[in-house]
């Protein structure tokens, strides 16, 4: 061993080993929060400083552009300003776009090709599939794009796909229009993200003397989060690393989060195999988080049968054991968080130093509508904040178009979303018309309908949209908003567009949708809502303030904060009802690796929150805490449970006498049986156990009968938050008919109401 620079002297032997390894192949395969970036970043100073290589003759492979940004000042600084530019430092996207501009015309492209994204990826093979006389309805274009990703992913031109993969769209069609898409991206100058690293890999294979031009060129090579790589990323790597084999990998299989967008955990499990006399460093010990942190996390990760398994230890001072949170619904976990944030604040935390990791975009709602609130400020990390969605969007356009009918830009939006048909120039004739006799948009729509200036298929959509217009305007003054906008995804064919849309986004929009009705129910008026909203989006505080960051889980790999909160760890929330549906044990796994990677981002406190209730298209549902609250070791958590009205469902109805597992449904994992207390309550709720919708009104209704508050009874007087005095006239389970002295009979929830 080398003698140790002072400057490396932070580092700890494994790490300062694995830094002073500059030639050959090393692996660094080691837990969470144990210097793996870090250890990265002082290699690439190291090999800058000793002179081994010029800058750009390294490629340094980041998993985000932040991530590279962040990496380029540290090595700036620590290389001690000897860094002349990184030209290759960045995301393999980044990285395989600057050198396909290098090499574009060995696939038929300029230099100046065009990167497109989704949508226009969309748009484009929306049109190859009319032309090719394709059912858009069986075979949505969204679908096509799915596996176009998946096949590239896979680093697969169109004649290497498989039977499978050729039988996968359209009766065999697939192939065919994989190549004609090619054609037509090359047509229009222009590749899409997952081309950037599929041509060059083409190339390499093709032209060997531009292969070996980057073999000789790269001298180093250093890739952080490698257990994520895909497969035309491993590829393309190994082909570059394989003439000079000094390559260095860093990763972690427990934190193996992507295998949904074609990554494989197998590729760092190889590296051995691919680069014999590989060294394997392993870094034990974790510089970030409490003991109690780091033990609840890896005592979480042990329920995983898949995995290489590794010891952590932490010599950092004893902290809080990791909290456990039960509330009673969302708004309360919303509640629960923000007033932990203000507490914190004034204890003097940095918000910058505080997140809340979501498992799944649309929950991030509940904490923006909460935050505005109370006035803290927040940022969504990669991702728009909820009202900005577009899905959000078109479901706002109509409603305000519904609300105002003058409102242009709304109408605009959605006269042809979902497409109808209604074309640029049904549009156009609108707008002159609008204008000539100074009417709004959708006025100008309505009398055109009555017209023959737009053909007959334009005339009759215009007119059973305009129908629908009317029909939603009537309804809107008898229905509460939130049942107003699910006759508007209905009757309009939103819902219907989004179901025959089988890619993995849409069931993400169709959440969204779901929660924006969420949203709404808590608003009497259609007005009051689309008020509400925009005072949301008018939250656009200055971008230097101190923010709370929110962002899923997925993003937030390879970060840290001192205070994380984790909300919805309910099953269904959190593991996903998509992975438990999939039912397998990989899909699981996963689920249990994102928890870790959650826990993990926490280097102080961790909070984990679950929820008795969820209110699911204006339905209750009673949801149980996820498995993995049950999974953390008992002895480095602490639950608390702060429900409105003091117990959730389940503690209601819980007797000792029943049989704890009658209602365990089939896909439970078997290992239930060893659940402690916590899970047998949560089972024993007297529902059935999988996400029970218990309808309003309905039937259902009286099973609820049996949670109701025992202090309320008929003819009490009550206080409600909103609605002041009244007196209880019914009683429904959980809900209350009140006569209330102002507002008249309303129907509330019990935990909203306290005894007058
Ligand atoms: P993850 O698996 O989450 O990506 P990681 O293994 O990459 O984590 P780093 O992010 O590099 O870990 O380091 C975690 C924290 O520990 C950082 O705050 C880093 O500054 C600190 N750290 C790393 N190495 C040392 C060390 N030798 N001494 C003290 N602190 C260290
Ligand atoms: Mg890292």
């Amino acid at each position: 061993m080398q003698n140790v620079p002072e400057w490396l002297a932070r580092l700890n032997q494994p790490q300062c080993d694995a830094v002073m390894t500059t030639e050959g192949p090393v692996l660094m395969l080691a837990g969470a929060g144990t210097g793996k970036t870090s250890a990265l970043t002082h290699r690439l100073a190291h090999i800058v400083r000793e002179r081994r290589a010029w800058p750009s003759e390294i490629l340094c492979v980041t998993f985000t552009n932040k991530a590279a940004r962040e990496m380029r000042e540290r090595v700036g600084k620590l290389s001690g300003g000897a860094l002349e530019g990184m030209p290759w430092l960045g995301t393999f996207h980044s990285i395989g776009a600057k050198m396909l501009r290098r090499h574009a015309e060995l696939v038929n492209l300029k230099s100046n090709y065009t990167i497109i994204d989704t949508d226009d990826q969309l748009r484009l093979l929306k049109t190859l599939v009319r032309e090719n006389e394709i059912d858009e309805k069986r075979w949505p274009p969204r679908q096509l794009a799915g596996l176009l990703d998946n096949w590239k992913n896979r680093g697969l031109n169109p004649d290497d796909l498989t039977a499978v993969d050729k039988e996968s769209y359209a009766n065999g069609k697939g192939q065919e229009m994989y190549r004609l898409y090619q054609a037509r991206l090359i047509s229009l100058n222009a590749c899409d993200f997952g081309d950037l690293l599929l041509h060059m890999l083409n190339i390499f294979r093709k032209h060997r003397d531009v292969l070996e031009q980057y073999q000789q060129r790269f001298k180093y090579v250093l890739v952080d989060e490698y257990q994520d790589t895909n497969a035309v990323q491993y590829l393309w790597l190994r082909l570059i690393a394989q003439k000079r084999k000094n390559i260095c990998v860093v990763g972690d299989d427990d934190q193996s989060i992507y295998s949904w967008r074609g990554a494989e955990v197998a590729n760092i499990l190889r590296f051995e195999k691919d680069f014999p006399g590989a060294k394997v460093v392993k870094l034990e010990q974790n510089y970030r988080s409490t003991p109690q942190i780091l033990a609840a996390a890896s005592g979480l990760i042990q329920s995983n049968s898949q995995r290489l398994g590794k010891t952590l230890w932490t010599d950092l001072p004893a902290g809080d054991k990791v909290r456990i949170v039960g509330v009673w619904d969302g708004p309360e976990e919303a509640r629960r968080v923000g007033e932990d944030i203000e507490r914190l604040e004034s204890e003097g935390a940095p918000l910058e130093q505080v997140a809340i990791l979501v498992r799944a975009q649309y929950q991030t709602r509940e904490f923006e509508d909460r935050f505005i609130q109370i006035g803290l400020s927040y940022r969504i990390v990669g991702g728009f904040r909820f009202y900005e969605r577009s899905e959000i969007r078109d479901a706002m356009a109509y409603l305000r178009v519904i609300a105002q009918p003058a409102d242009d830009l709304a109408f605009e939006r959605i006269y042809n979303q979902p497409k109808r048909g209604l074309g640029a120039k049904t549009l156009e004739k609108m707008y002159q018309h609008a204008r000539r006799q100074r009417l709004p948009l959708a006025a100008a729509a309505l009398d055109l309908a009555d017209t023959d200036e737009l053909p007959a298929r334009a005339r009759n959509t215009t007119a059973d949209l305009m129908r629908l217009f009317v029909q939603w305007r009537e309804m809107a003054e008898a229905v509460t908003p939130s049942d107003l906008l699910r006759a508007v995804l209905e009757d309009s064919g939103y819902d219907a567009m989004l179901k025959a849309d089988r890619s993995p986004e849409a069931a993400g929009r169709a959440e969204n949708l779901v929660e924006l009705q969420r949203a709404m129910e808590d608003y009497e008026t259609l007005g009051d809502f689309l008020e509400h909203v925009a005072l949301v989006m008018d939250n656009d505080a200055a971008s230097d303030e101190e923010k709370v960051t929110i962002m899923t889980m997925h993003a937030a790999k390879g970060l840290e904060f001192d205070n994380v909160f984790l909300p919805g760890w309910e099953e269904g929330v959190f593991p996903s009802q998509r992975s438990l549906d999939e039912g397998g044990l990989a899909s699981l796994e996963e689920e249990r690796r994102l928890a870790y990677v959650a826990i993990t981002r926490a280097r102080r406190r961790c909070t984990i929150l679950h929820a008795a209730n969820r209110r699911i298209y204006g339905q209750w549902t009673s949801s149980i805490p996820s498995r993995f609250v049950e999974e953390l070791p008992e002895e480095f958590i602490a639950s608390e449970t702060t429900m409105t009205g003091g117990r959730s469902l389940w503690q209601a109805n819980w007797s000792e006498s029943e049989d704890p597992f009658a209602h365990v449904s089939q896909s439970r994992p078997d290992r239930s049986q060893q659940r402690g207390p916590g899970w047998q309550r949560a089972l024993a709720t007297g529902y059935e156990t999988k996400q029970t919708r218990v309808k309003e009104n309905s039937r259902s209704a009286a099973s609820f009968a049996a949670n109701p508050r025992v202090d309320i009874a008929l003819g009490d007087r009550v206080f409600h938050e909103k609605f002041g005095y009244g007196e209880v006239i019914s009683q429904e389970g959980n809900k209350l008919e009140i006569e209330f002295e102002k507002a008249g009979t309303k129907r509330v929830i019990d935990s909203f109401v306290t005894l007058a």
